[in-house]
């Protein structure tokens, strides 16, 4: 073995001994911190603070949840990634977060295969392109008609740059022979509230926050990313319908930890969630969003994160995509 990589190896095996393996009565009734990475409003807020309450129930403990915004995710994911392993800083991963993000940005400071552990994925959801009821069209085909008719004209906003609702929307227009203007915000809850007051014509966003405006008629739906049509909204087509496959992805927000976490931490958080899940209250809240509930196992979660990332990064060549 060459010098150099002996001394890596031997400071590969003292941080691995200096990492705890095992936390004693983790959570100890100390408070554990779930960073979304997202402004209030989003998506990730929605799902972390359904979860927070029966989390620490399940664990015995107080689950807070702060957002840390901006970066399209990347500054909480950072700090979630940065956290000391003890299960007391853990955060919500999102495929913006570890996929989209860091498939189009190269100065993404974290590396979303290695730099976490990944716990469960709580819940997929939809996504869905919609509009201010003053835009000019209210099904797919008028919509279609219009951006094509107006390249230039319009913009859209996202919860980020680099999050899906940018790459989805940057593919949509790839596909369609279209052009809007992007305007990321710092989370989808700031970016609905523009969109809603007309400031921005329309968005890309995940389901469980666009669903409260859409059915209050203050946003309208004109395409959805789903396997099916969904049952709230029977009268708008997916992507794959309209020809678009490769934007009918869903989104996918779970917890993860900072690399090195003790693998006891994971079992009693994982566990955590199972049973978190398990309660119909629970479900039906996630599920009321529009969301599939999942709750997979961390070595599931891992794969899926993997895969995802990969997904993302096919599309950025494919499509040629680029930060603005
Ligand atoms: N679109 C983001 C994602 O899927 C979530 C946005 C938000 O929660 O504000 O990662």
């Amino acid at each position: 073995m060459k010098r150099r990589s002996w001394i890596a190896a031997a400071t590969g095996v003292l941080a691995a001994l200096a990492a705890p393996a095992f936390a004693q009565g983790y959570p100890n009734n100390k408070v554990i911190k779930l960073t979304v990475p997202f402004a209030p409003g989003g998506t990730t807020d929605i799902i972390a603070r359904v979860m927070s309450e029966p989390l620490g129930k399940a664990l015995g403990t107080t689950v807070i949840v702060e957002n840390k915004a901006g970066g399209g995710g990347a500054v909480g994911a950072l700090d979630t990634a940065r956290a000391t392993p003890d299960g007391y800083t853990l955060g919500i991963a999102t495929v913006s977060t570890t996929a989209a993000n860091p498939a189009i940005n190269p100065k993404i400071p974290y590396n979303p295969v290695t730099d976490f552990t990944p716990i469960s994925n709580i819940a997929a959801t939809p996504n869905v392109i919609a509009v201010n009821p003053a835009f000019p069209a209210k099904d797919y085909k008028t919509f279609l008609e219009v951006l094509k008719k107006n390249p230039g004209k319009y913009s859209y906003s996202s919860s980020g740059t680099g999050g899906i609702g940018h790459l989805q929307m940057e593919l949509f227009k790839a596909m369609s022979g279209t052009f809007v203007t992007h305007i990321p915000y710092r989370g989808a809850g700031p970016a609905l509230n523009d969109t809603v007051a007309g400031q921005v014509p329309m968005i890309f966003d995940n389901m469980p926050s666009a669903l409260p405006f859409i059915k209050e008629g203050r946003l309208v739906p004109i395409v959805v990313a789903a396997p099916q049509r969904l049952k709230e909204l029977p009268n708008v087509p997916t992507f794959k319908e309209v020809g678009l496959e490769p934007v009918n992805r869903l989104a996918y927000y779970g917890i993860v930890g900072p690399k090195g976490l003790p693998k006891d931490v994971v079992d009693k958080v994982h566990a955590a969630v199972v049973k978190a899940l398990q309660d119909p209250a629970v479900r039906k809240r996630i599920e009321e969003t529009g969301s599939i509930v999942i709750g997979n196992s961390p070595d599931q979660f891992a794969a899926q994160i993997k895969a995802e990332f990969d997904v993302y990064k096919g599309v950025v060549d494919k499509a040629k995509l680029k930060l603005d």
